[in-house]
């Protein structure tokens, strides 16, 4: 300990001190995170501080404690890997090298720390809040600080983010960074499978995921590999091997030319013996005869630009995390902040650590389904979907009996989207191998009353985990156009169940169908929508299908004509987005991409709106004169009729004064096309397979029998005998991710929730990170930022 002058520093600052830091290894979101939490504490009164390279820069003190001015964190949006750097510290570890950090957070004032990090990292800060009443009397006694001063410190708040690629924190559902290496492991797959298949190899891929398998799985589900190996689900030690080769010699027979396995870097068998990447390719070598190649994908996971998802979730948790430290008092506990059935939460830290640690536990001890069960159910669910729909299975294997078997059509409706490829790929395959029957539609329903209807094959559908746009043809026509031939068609067909993938059209069709099921008993079937539109603006769910594709997309456009502009140094580029008459696409990219104003359809924009926002430009380019950032502003497409986009950008130029040029970007249809994100392959997976199961369970319900002997009656009065019959109003629904969890709204009832004029649901779930981008762009009237 070195002496310390007392009187030198100014430790009873008038306003809330907070430091930051980020420890562990290092994730993408994580720089997201330390800007939200620099200029939401601004915006709040209080002075951030940057400790910098983790907890090695607490225990060093001096400049490696820096006070963050707004300007400080200008560009970390952008920025993978943390700016204000990371270390692992062994000497954090030890009680004496936590005083000295004790002892440097009292002399720069700060009584609250956020702590960004996996659970070692968050482990120490808890203990270092644990201890401080020892620290605070052992430093008294050794003089290093004066009675007032352990009056005023006699409590140190923290909070905890949990920055790991891994998504092993329990209590949240998803971590910072994990997205976005999932992301690199899916561009990485996917640029793999094309060489595979030009030479018919076999690819074995290790994946980060230490004792958690959540990587290994996501990507398995998103660019289809064959088969998986997670620490959390540990095949039989003695028959692993025999079984892998079973299953990929399958698929082969299927018709597959390639192969590919993915392995965590965790991942045992049941005796705990690790299962390497090498090992498998010697199986497959010797024992199929295939020609199979190791790809490590290692620290590839942590790099690049951080993806949409995990800038949001960086942004709305760093803002969580200022007003948690603002709400404790002395009787706090430390707390994590996390994302539960999509809110933001923050909960006690010793309890998110504990149930981590058991999860480990559990492995080690071999309590398999337990450690899976600690997961979360969605895990387990995933876990269970995946391996059925990567499976192939012969004959009667595993297929339901004969008269229970289904015919199940799958249409898409409306503008194309992300995701709805894959959807369609897990429909197909889940009823081949249940032993139903899946029908492709073309060309939506001008398609389908032209008969263009064909039965899919399991191998037929296997690429389609990567493909942008519509396999099956898309477009916006709705079924009234000759409901007749519609009906006609699906009875044709025997249609038992129909799945339709699209937008708002896709949903004013299902109720189409619903409310004609009285004139056409030939709807009188389960049928579900699963919704996909990169405006996420249909009723029943938060999030549709595509949606992340096309903020993805926004994102880096933003990062890129952010960078043009800046070159420029007095530029600012509007950028229209698509959307419709939803502004969640334009607020989200707004967040993402760092925007200083929006422009939605749920806000009006008068003349004041533009005087301040113009005023606000003018004050930043003032101030930046000649070493500006580039700015930018996100226009929705439909957010005024008075106030086009040339109309605001002539404004914003002609009341410039000078200080900036205006320029207009429109990134139109590029927002609907590109290879889908890893989180819409996700979702479209999950969707299906939900949809699926509930066709199975509705159709088995109303089928045709001699019990229900009048609805036999009333299909048999229309000359056929039609084997499935519901007119119940549960049987025509919306599937929906709503708070996490996948669940189905019935037409009839969400019917009330829509905004038919606006085309749009009544829950805009979204607009409370709205206000946010305001605050942290500083375009607030209230932020003092200077
Ligand atoms: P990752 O998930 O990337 O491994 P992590 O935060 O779990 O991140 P660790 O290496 O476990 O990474 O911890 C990072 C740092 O946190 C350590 O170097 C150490 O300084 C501190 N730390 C970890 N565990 C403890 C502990 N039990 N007590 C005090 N400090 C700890």
């Amino acid at each position: 300990f070195q002496k310390t002058s007392i009187s030198n520093f100014d430790f009873r600052s008038p306003v809330k001190r907070i430091g930051i830091l980020t420890s562990g290894g290092d994730s993408q979101g994580m720089n997201a995170a330390v800007r939200a939490v620099v200029r939401m504490a601004i915006f709040r009164g209080c002075e951030p501080f940057l400790i910098h390279e983790g907890y090695n820069g607490l225990i060093k003190g001096k400049d490696m404690i820096s006070k963050a001015s707004w300007e400080d964190v200008s560009g970390f949006l952008t920025t993978g890997g943390t700016v204000i750097g990371t270390a692992r510290c062994t000497e954090f570890r030890e009680y004496e090298g936590r005083q000295i950090a004790a002892l440097n957070l009292i002399k720069t004032g700060i009584s609250a720390l956020v702590v960004i990090g996996g659970d070692g990292s968050l482990t120490g800060a808890d203990n270092l809040r644990a201890e401080w009443p020892n620290h605070i009397a052992d430093l008294l006694k050794k003089d290093l600080i004066t009675k007032q001063m352990a009056t005023d410190f006699s409590c140190l708040m923290i909070v905890g983010m949990v920055g790991s690629i891994d998504n092993d924190l329990a209590t949240t559902d998803l971590t910072i960074g994990a997205v976005s290496a999932l992301t690199r492991i899916c561009e990485a797959v996917d640029a793999l499978q094309c060489t595979a298949s030009s030479h018919h190899r076999a690819f074995v891929v290790e994946v980060m995921g230490r004792s958690c398998g959540w990587l290994a799985l996501s990507a398995a589900i998103c660019t289809g590999a064959d088969y998986v190996f997670i620490p959390e689900d540990p095949p039989n030690s003695s028959t692993w091997e025999k079984k892998l080769c079973t299953e990929l010699k399958n698929r082969r027979d299927a018709g597959k030319k390639t192969s590919l396995v993915i392995v965590a870097e965790g991942a045992v068998d049941s005796e705990l013996n690790p299962i390497k990447s090498e090992h498998i390719k010697d199986i497959l070598t010797t024992r199929l005869n295939y020609d199979t190649r190791v790809t490590i994908l290692g620290h590839v996971q942590r790099g690049g630009s951080p993806s949409f998802y995990d800038r949001y979730l960086g942004t709305v948790q760093g803002a969580e995390a200022i007003e948690a430290i603002l709400k404790a008092d002395a009787s706090t506990p430390s707390l994590v902040i996390g994302i539960l059935e999509n809110k933001i939460t923050a909960q006690p830290l010793k309890e998110a650590i504990k149930l981590t640690k058991q999860v480990a536990n559990e492995i080690k001890n071999k309590n398999f389904s337990r450690a899976l069960e600690l997961r979360s159910t969605s895990f387990l669910n995933q876990l269970k979907s995946y391996k059925e729909v990567a499976a192939f299975h012969h004959a009667d294997f595993g297929k339901v009996p004969e008269n229970k078997r289904l015919n199940i059509a799958i249409i898409h409706v409306g503008a194309p989207a992300g995701g709805i490829n894959l959807a369609t790929r897990s429909a197909v395959r889940l009823c081949v191998n249940r032993g139903h029957t899946p029908m492709l539609v073309y060309n939506g329903f001008p398609g389908l009353m032209r008969g263009e209807i064909s039965i899919a094959d399991w191998m037929q559908v296997d690429g389609w985990t990567v493909d942008g746009g519509s396999k099956l043809g898309t477009n916006r026509d709705q079924p009234d156009l000759g409901m007749g031939s519609v009906a006609y068609q699906m009875q044709k067909h025997n249609i038992n169940g129909l799945i339709i993938i699209g937008g708002f059209e896709a949903y004013t069709a299902l109720i189409s169908l619903y409310e004609n099921r009285k004139s056409y008993p030939a709807f009188c079937i389960p049928m579900v929508l699963i919704p996909a539109t990169v405006s996420n603006n249909v009723p029943g769910t938060e999030i549709s299908l595509g949606s992340d594709t096309a903020i993805n997309f926004i994102t880096s456009a933003c990062d890129n004509i952010k960078l043009s502009a800046s070159s420029n140094r007095k530029r600012v580029f509007i950028i229209e987005v698509q959307g419709g008459r939803t502004g969640y696409l334009a607020v989200m990219g707004g967040l993402a991409g760092g925007a200083s104003c929006i422009y939605i359809p749920e806000e009006k924009i008068s003349l004041n709106t533009l005087i301040n926002d113009i005023n606000f430009l003018k004050n930043r380019y003032k101030i930046e004169w000649g070493q500006s950032q580039g700015r930018i502003a996100l226009y929705n497409e439909t957010s005024s009729k008075t106030y086009s986009l040339d109309v605001l950008a002539r404004i914003y130029q002609g009341e410039s004064e000078s200080l900036f040029d205006a320029r207009t970007s429109i990134l139109g249809h590029l927002q609907q096309g590109g290879t889908p994100s890893p989180l819409d392959r996700i979702h479209g997976s999950g969707f299906a397979v939900e949809a699926i199961n509930w066709i199975q369970e509705k159709c088995w319900e109303s089928m045709i029998s001699e019990s229900n002997a009048d609805q036999k009656v009333d299909g048999l009065r229309r000359g056929y005998l039609q084997k499935v019959y519901t007119n119940s109003k549960e049987t025509a629904a919306v599937v929906g991710s709503i708070s996490s969890d996948i669940k189905f709204s019935c037409v009839e009832h969400l019917i009330n929730h829509t905004d038919f004029e606006n085309r749009k649901s009544k829950n805009l779930w979204w607009l409370f990170t709205r206000d946010l981008i305001d605050i942290l762009s500083g375009n607030n009237n209230q932020v003092g930022i200077h």
